[in-house]
């Protein structure tokens, strides 16, 4: 079987000249593609994470500019969308001039995801542990194509942020979102041993466990690294290592987005990864931080679990950048980087997209000069 193509432009230039960098090379890229025959006369969404507050590390508007522009000239008809917040003006399409992204700049509208109050959308029945139904945001069901515009970075939760976390987490509501994170688990606390000492709380060097104002014990996996030395040090063996890790949340995000894609039809979603500004954070955060590793390029491929695992592959532990991690964060064990900085494999999301039969990780780099 052929291997999956992913077309890449590189940041590395041969020449000191405009047209040697990668702006010219991501023109260069998009002329390759299919565009007419998959977009035109076509509604195209275009997904990406308009991020919010002082985060200045989503895709930059001039790179957005650029697909906009090569999407219309196909004869798309395009809009940039992304979730809406009722409650934070200054996150996703609401306050996205205060990062750049307006439509003077970008060429085309900004939509609310899913309404401006987020119930826009249509139900899908899934059967995935306690998640039953995965809301489809309105804006994306009704698009003839997709185009999934993610900006790669780490990722709490999942340990890396790319193409599928755009989707399983951006193409939906609230409500579905929610309900994949309740997907999260790994370590459970017997109420009846626990005595309240506290020396798992202080024990934890992320900061990711608390009482709350009843006194339940809380974990927030986003933080947790599953290193267990809360399971360790605590006397009176309350908690308990499950096992579970963080599989269940990767598998609900594949299945979520499993549900998106289907509202396409085939040849109707494509991928571009942009490898630039890689922070250790989600763009959600609303922040930004320095590059854990020096900028690589941009990615694109009509496979998802392709480009997925370029994108990753691409990003090199020993290239960790100084000054990129919080200080007195070490890294610990890992295969990949994110899992040396999050404790989570974020190939898991890849294995789980292919069970699922959301591509090949089977890749062949095809470079543009
Ligand atoms: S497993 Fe580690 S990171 Fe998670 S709550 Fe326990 S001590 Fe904190
Ligand atoms: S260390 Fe054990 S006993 Fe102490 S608060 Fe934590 S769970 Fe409870």
């Amino acid at each position: 079987m052929e291997k999956s193509v992913v077309k890449f432009a590189s940041v590395k230039f041969k020449k000191l000249e405009p047209d040697a960098t990668l702006p010219a090379k991501f023109k260069r890229m998009l002329d390759l593609l299919p565009l007419k025959r998959m977009v035109e006369r076509k509604s195209v969404a275009l997904k990406m994470h308009l991020g919010g507050n002082l985060g200045y590390t989503t895709i930059h508007p001039l790179f957005l500019r650029i697909l906009v522009k090569a999407l219309k000239d196909a004869g798309g008809d395009v809009f940039v969308t992304d979730l809406y917040h009722r409650n934070n003006d200054n996150f996703g399409v609401r306050g996205a001039e205060n990062r750049g992204y307006v439509k003077e700049v970008i060429g085309c509208k900004l939509v609310p995801v899913a309404g401006t109050d987020d119930k826009y959308y249509y139900s899908k029945k899934v059967n995935f542990k306690s998640l039953k139904e995965i809301q489809v945001a309105g804006q994306i069901h009704d698009a003839d194509v997709l185009i999934d515009f993610s900006h790669v970075k780490g990722h709490g939760d999942c340990s890396y942020g790319g193409a599928c976390k755009n989707i399983a987490m951006g193409c939906v509501t609230s409500e579905t979102r929610r309900e994949v994170h309740a997907l999260e688990g790994g370590i459970e606390w017997n109420e009846e041993l626990c005595d309240h000492c506290e020396t798992c709380i202080n024990e934890c060097r992320y900061k990711a466990n608390k009482f709350n104002d009843e006194g339940k014990y809380e974990l927030f996996f986003h933080h947790c690294t599953y290193c267990q030395h809360c399971v360790e040090v605590c006397p009176n063996n309350a908690l308990t290592f499950t096992g579970k890790s963080f599989i269940d949340f990767q598998k609900g995000l594949a299945v979520s987005t499993e549900e998106v894609l289907k509202t396409f039809s085939k040849d109707s979603v494509y991928y571009i990864n942009v490898l630039l500004n890689i922070t250790m954070l989600c763009d959600c955060w609303g922040m930004s931080t320095a590059s854990l590793v020096p900028d690589i390029g941009i990615m694109a491929s009509g496979d998802l679990a392709a480009i997925e695992k370029a994108s990753l592959d691409a990003i090199k532990a020993e290239n960790l950048l100084p000054d990129s991690l919080p200080e007195g964060r070490e890294l610990r064990e890992g295969k990949h980087l994110f899992e040396k900085i999050w404790g989570k494999d974020p190939y898991g999301q890849i294995s789980e997209l292919e069970k699922i039969g959301l591509g090949r990780s089977d890749y062949t780099i095809e470079e543009i000069e």
